[in-house]
């Protein structure tokens, strides 16, 4: 006798007692990898709930769906992003593949969209392309709350206009989501981070004022001050807080091209009637932004309270070897949205229960119901049936735990009859029916 069949002659058939037993007697725990999640099925009804409010709301935009794979040559990233982000230079799971190319998981969305937008020609097919996308980001950051090292993003980016009209549609999408999910209490930080113009010049004096208060800056936005010394002021730290107070801001250096542009994002947001607030420091961790930056958070949310973010892009087209393109976009987090839902109490629970439960009372009803409900589902009524051998009274049990909306006992006495009892489970009424007929009671109740 194999160990397998003589531990099933042991022991009662439960699944999580053989799952045990096996991980023991092969000394297995594999288990999933830190910062990643299974999303079960008691969680599928938010994710498509979410999933569902995304799709329509650009379509309602007239965004269309783009895929692109999930791992890309390595240069795309970091030529993107920016080596000295925390992204490309801490987070990126790169590895070599057997022909000893360099490859990375996408830590995000924007720079796979504009590769495929390049190397399709999607901008030669129309002027102003409307993207969106959703799926798995990969980023080796320290999991915490609302922070893992596989995330979802769901996101969009327009190509082909640098109309500050697309930059304001850009912030209104995710907020369109959330109201349709319920969630409410979001607010929109804008800022502008110049661009190739005014940037330098800003960028030289804001090096200058912070070596000043070099010594008071925390470890981290010292070496930044060398790398990436805007990043300084997005720093959540006291220390830097405290030293950066008085240091000049982005916003009141722009050229007049930018100011004009940034005014433009303010005006149509209040004709939108859209509330927001202007955050100087909002500088995001990513290199690629020109003029608009954004970010909607929320305070359901603990200290990762960022929900989305975004900005415009007017150069990155070009420096991945596209035409001269202007483009905004946007990223949004799956998990923290749903985190929000669920902390909020609109998430949806369940998933609806099936329409029909159908109890077979021995093998010739169990093989006529398997039959018929292969009939009734290829109509698209949601049909369940025991297939666990189970009494009549479990199999009652099991279409109540199930939550079925009818239950029908089907025997030998129904089959020669041709008729059979339907239950509506809600009101515990029950009424006879042909066996032909299903589909009918189904559709009248
Ligand atoms: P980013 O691409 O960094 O601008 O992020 C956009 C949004 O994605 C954030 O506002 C978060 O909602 C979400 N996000 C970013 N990183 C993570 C992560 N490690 N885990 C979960 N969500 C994330």
């Amino acid at each position: 006798m194999t160990w397998f069949a003589a531990s099933r002659a042991r022991y009662p058939p439960s699944h999580i007692r053989y799952a045990t037993l096996f991980r023991r007697q092969f000394n297995l725990n594999i288990r999933s990898i830190r910062g990643t999640k299974d999303i079960l099925p008691v969680e599928s009804p938010l994710w498509q709930a979410a999933e569902e409010a995304i799709n329509q709301v650009m379509v309602a935009y007239n965004y269309q769906e783009i895929r692109t794979p999930i791992f890309e040559q390595t240069t795309l990233f970091s030529r993107s992003i920016g080596e000295h982000t925390d992204i490309v230079s801490k987070e990126m799971y790169t590895f070599l593949d057997r022909s000893e190319e360099s490859i990375t998981l996408r830590p995000e969305g924007t720079a796979s969209v504009l590769r495929a937008y390049i190397q399709n020609n999607l901008g030669e097919q129309s002027p102003l392309s409307k993207l969106y996308y959703a799926g798995p980001m990969f980023r080796q950051e320290r999991p915490q709350a609302g922070r893992l090292r596989q995330f979802h993003q769901f996101g969009a980016e327009v190509l082909g206009s640098s109309s500050p009209r697309l930059d304001v549609e850009i912030m209104l999408i995710p907020q369109e989501v959330y109201r349709r999910l319920g969630v409410r209490e979001t607010e929109l930080f804008i800022n502008s981070v110049g661009c190739p113009n005014c940037r330098p010049p800003y960028k030289e004096k804001l090096v200058h004022e912070l070596q000043k208060v070099y010594d008071k800056l925390s470890p981290e936005s010292q070496a930044r001050l060398e790398s990436n010394p805007l990043r300084v002021l997005d720093s959540k730290d006291e220390r830097d807080l405290k030293a950066t107070k008085d240091v000049p801001l982005m916003k009141d250096y722009l050229c007049s091209e930018c100011a004009t542009h940034f005014a433009g994002v303010q005006s149509l947001l209040d004709v939108v009637k859209t509330p927001y607030r202007i955050n100087g420091r909002l500088v995001r961790g990513l290199d690629y932004y020109t003029k608009t930056a954004f970010e909607i958070t929320s305070k359901a949310l603990g200290s990762q309270d960022a929900l989305a973010g975004g900005g415009r892009y007017d150069l990155l087209v070009e420096e991945l070897g596209g035409r001269p393109t202007p483009g905004v976009g946007f990223a949004a987090g799956m998990e923290r949205l749903l985190m929000v839902m669920q902390k909020i109490g609109t998430a949806p629970t369940k998933q609806r229960g099936p329409a029909l439960f159908m109890v077979g009372l021995d093998d010739q009803s169990r093989t006529w119901a398997f039959a018929k409900a292969t009939r009734l589902r290829s109509l698209g009524f949601p049909v369940e049936l025991d297939y666990l051998q189970r009494s009549l009274k479990a199999q009652m049990r099991e279409a109540n735990r199930q939550e079925a909306a009818h239950v029908i006992v089907i025997g030998d006495s129904e089959l020669r009859s041709g008729q059979a009892k339907i239950k509506d489970m809600k009101s515990g009424t029950e009424r006879l029916i042909e066996l032909d007929n299903i589909e009918e009671a189904l559709r009248s109740s």
